[in-house]
């Protein structure tokens, strides 16, 4: 049973105020910190900041926070819905108070706070770890199945202060024989391009975006790539490691052109055919296996045309915002293969787990993703296992609340392991993890 609800404000990765979640039942106090994107898309469930100016900078959660204290608590507690068993009345219930399509009205940092704390809070009430709760609760099989960690180690678009325009450059490393060798394998790799980049740049282009990959004076999406080829042949690991790229594109989409000069002095837009043909000559270059967000969520048109001929996992994350209506919509316009999973975009976790389900009976893929702004919160680790999706992406191996996903999932495959249960790494096809 739920005894009380109680949120406060705490900081994020950036330094902006976030809702902090402690929920208690008989069987101990569960928290729960909300995440919070840049590079947001238009149709995600609404963040809800106060506004005032002189708090934060109009980003300060007080409302969210009373909404949680004076609303949500309250109505569940009266509930009576037990979180063992009920997670997905219990996020229903939580929708129908707010009662908006995009939970305007109490915020979507507000309610997913309650929902995230309630799993927690349900799988220590069935004696289960979160992410076997969390497998329950979607209807996984087994075998379990490690995740792919895709590992942001070039940050660019909004998330750095350089001029490159887009803004992920990932390594993945498939050939990995299990989660741990795979994250050992991916951090030798980002030491090396440490060193790259000091020799190339100098000491000063080693600082870090906000996800924990270097933010050199580059700007082309050719550099980048160029930087990963060498840093993970220098580390041994040719042809065990790909590539993968979300470009954001929503953020230089105007006018019906992507300006890839967006961060530079000199504007350098490209028609949606040019931007096509840059990635068909990225794609048949570099070893890339996913490539997330080319096109802008308003640009249908671009993703269908591109999707009939595209050779790797096309990841829809503002196109989608883990909306099943979005899925289904992509689905009829043939627009993208994969889902990209981030659970405050939609606001309850029983709404993340109906659209990844309806992304797999699509035949997609699903990738679970953290966002810019993050948290030591580890609840996406737990959720990438319970889902089986077979790809995660947290940033780099660097920064608290890049590296606390990535421990929780070594410590997940280590307890698996000494259970005696088996375990599958995704490897080279993480795409079809689902179905392993
Ligand atoms: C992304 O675009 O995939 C991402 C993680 O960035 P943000 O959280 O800023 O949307
Ligand atoms: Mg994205």
């Amino acid at each position: 049973m739920i005894t009380a609800i109680k949120a406060a404000p705490r900081l994020d990765s950036r330094g902006n105020p976030t809702v902090q979640l402690d929920l208690t039942t008989e069987h101990g106090v569960f928290r729960a910190i909300v995440p919070s994107g840049a590079s947001t898309g238009a149709n995600e469930a609404v963040e809800l900041r106060d506004g005032d100016p002189s708090n934060y900078s109009g980003k300060s959660v007080h409302k969210a926070i009373h909404n949680v204290e004076n609303i949500i608590g309250p109505a569940l507690i009266k509930s009576g819905l037990r979180v063992e068993t009920d997670q997905k009345k219990i996020d229903e219930l939580l929708i129908a108070l707010d009662g908006t399509k995009n939970k305007a009205n109490l915020g979507a940092n507000a309610i997913l706070g309650v929902s995230m704390a309630c799993a927690r809070a349900g799988a220590a009430a069935a004696g289960l770890e979160l992410y076997e709760f969390l497998r329950r609760e979607s209807g996984a099989k087994k075998p379990y199945v490690m995740p792919v960690p895709f590992f942001n180690v070039l940050n660019g678009g909004v998330h750095s202060g350089n001029k490159m325009a887009f803004q992920e450059n990932m390594i993945a490393p498939v050939g990995a024989s299990s989660f741990s060798e795979a994250v050992r394998m991916s951090s030798e790799v980002y030491q090396h391009l440490k060193q790259i980049l000091t020799k190339q740049f100098g000491a000063s282009a080693v600082g870090i975006g906000d996800e924990g990959g270097f933010a050199p004076p580059i700007s082309q999406p050719h550099e980048a790539l160029d930087l990963l080829v060498e840093a993970v042949s220098e580390a041994g690991y040719e042809g065990k490691i790909k590539f993968a790229i979300d470009p954001a594109s929503s953020e230089f989409f105007k006018n019906g052109t992507y300006d890839l000069g967006f961060k530079d002095d000199a504007p350098n837009p490209l028609s949606p055919e040019q931007l096509m043909d840059l990635y068909h000559s990225l794609l048949s270059k570099y070893p890339i296996v996913l490539l997330e967000d080319p096109f802008a969520e308003n640009d249908w048109a671009s993703w269908t045309e591109f999707c009939k001929n595209c050779p790797v996992e096309l990841v829809g994350d503002d196109l989608l915002v883990t909306n099943k209506i979005y899925v289904q919509e992509a689905h009829e316009k043939k627009a993208c293969t994969a889902m990209l999973l981030k659970i405050n975009q939609i606001g309850t976790i029983s709404e993340a787990l109906e659209a990844a389900n309806l992304a797999y009976r699509y035949g997609w893929s699903v990738f679970v993703s953290h966002r810019s702004g993050e948290t030591t919160d580890d609840f996406i680790a737990d959720l990438v296992v319970g889902l089986r999706t077979g790809h995660i992406k947290s940033g780099a191996p660097c920064r608290g609340e890049r590296v606390a996903k990535y421990n929780r999932l070594i410590e997940i495959e280590e307890a698996l392991l000494a259970r005696g249960e088996e375990v599958v790494y995704a490897g080279a096809k993480f795409s079809a993890a689902s179905r392993l």
